[in-house]
């Protein structure tokens, strides 16, 4: 019988995540199904529950629950632990309630690294953004050697409570209002959803333009806001989070099935489906 999994979240019918997943699995000829889970804003643990007793062994977690997923999880991964949030929920046999990771920064870094060439060991690094992504990412930001990170985000509070949850590193982030931002970041991280809204972050062309890479946690068929943003300023590269997505995904594979799956076929095919969904689009523009 196939193992099964899915991708739980509200909204999560444009995930990608299944068709990754299915990829990994064809590639390492293991046997699952991996399908989507809309679940209401105020029934997330319903839902889990559901697909847990219905059998189910493990499931994604995406926007907005990943700190319901935590408050959830019996148990956590260090990384999971430190952000406070889980993307990556597992359902192991015979032991008590599920175990919470969180694949998104580890994710981010193979994707910086390997994909993009970008080494992150002694830069600057500004994280627009204090959500559910950005709680994700700071760990695995500063465990790859980052020198200075500054988070930046619409709410301060939101702000200060994810940088207080890393007080006690050893080059702690450091919060500043986005209005205060000054150049000087060889790294721009966006994970403050721009790109859903498709518009501009408020931050000056000087910052753009004095950094090395502009990342976008978003992806689409097109160029994002932010990754135009970053092009019109001047900034030397930019990119957005498909590679991302990719990556944490073959984190949460390599969680549930002990295998890494190769992920730049993955990749290659991704991209391409989504070029070709922007030149012919099937469903009108998102
Ligand atoms: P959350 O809803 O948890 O967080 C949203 C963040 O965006 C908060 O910091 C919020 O600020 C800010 N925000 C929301 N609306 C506005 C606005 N109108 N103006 C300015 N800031 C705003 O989302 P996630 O953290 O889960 O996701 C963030 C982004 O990262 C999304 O685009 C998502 O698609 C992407 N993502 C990509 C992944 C990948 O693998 N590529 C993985 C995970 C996420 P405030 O605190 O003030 O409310």
């Amino acid at each position: 019988m196939s193992l099964k999994y899915a991708v739980i979240g509200n909204p999560v019918e444009h995930s990608r995540s299944p068709a990754i997943h299915a990829q990994f699995a064809r590639q390492t000829g293991i046997d699952l199904e991996y399908g989507r889970i809309l679940a209401p804003l105020d029934g997330f643990v319903e839902a889990v529950e559901r697909f847990r007793d219905a059998g189910g062994s493990g499931l994604n977690v995406t926007l907005p629950f990943k700190l319901d997923a935590f408050a959830w999880a019996a148990r956590h991964s260090a990384r999971a632990g430190e952000a406070g949030a889980v993307n990556t929920l597992r359902f192991d046999a015979g032991a008590e309630g599920a175990w919470g990771d969180n694949t998104d920064g580890a994710g981010l870094v193979r994707d910086l690294r390997e994909r993009h060439g970008f080494e992150l060991q002694g830069r600057s690094v500004l994280l627009l953004g204090a959500g559910g992504a950005a709680r994700g990412v700071v760990g695995p930001l500063l465990d790859a050697g980052v020198a200075r990170l500054v988070v930046s985000n619409r709410s301060r509070a939101n702000a200060e409570r994810l940088v207080e949850k890393f007080a006690a590193r050893a080059a702690p982030p450091v919060f500043v209002a986005l209005d205060a931002v000054e150049p000087g970041f060889d790294l721009l991280v966006e994970a403050s959803g721009s790109g859903l809204r498709d518009e501009p972050v408020a931050l000056a062309n000087q910052i753009f333009a004095a950094a090395s890479l502009a990342y976008d946690l978003f992806y689409a068929d097109a160029p994002t806001a932010f990754v135009r943003q970053a092009r019109d300023a001047g900034c030397r590269s930019a990119c957005d989070g498909l590679g991302m997505l990719v990556e944490q995904a073959a984190e949460s594979f390599l969680a549930w099935h002990g295998v890494r799956p190769q992920t730049e076929p993955v990749y290659r095919t991704l991209r391409e489906a989504l070029h070709a969904e922007h030149v012919a689009p099937r469903t009108p523009a998102r």
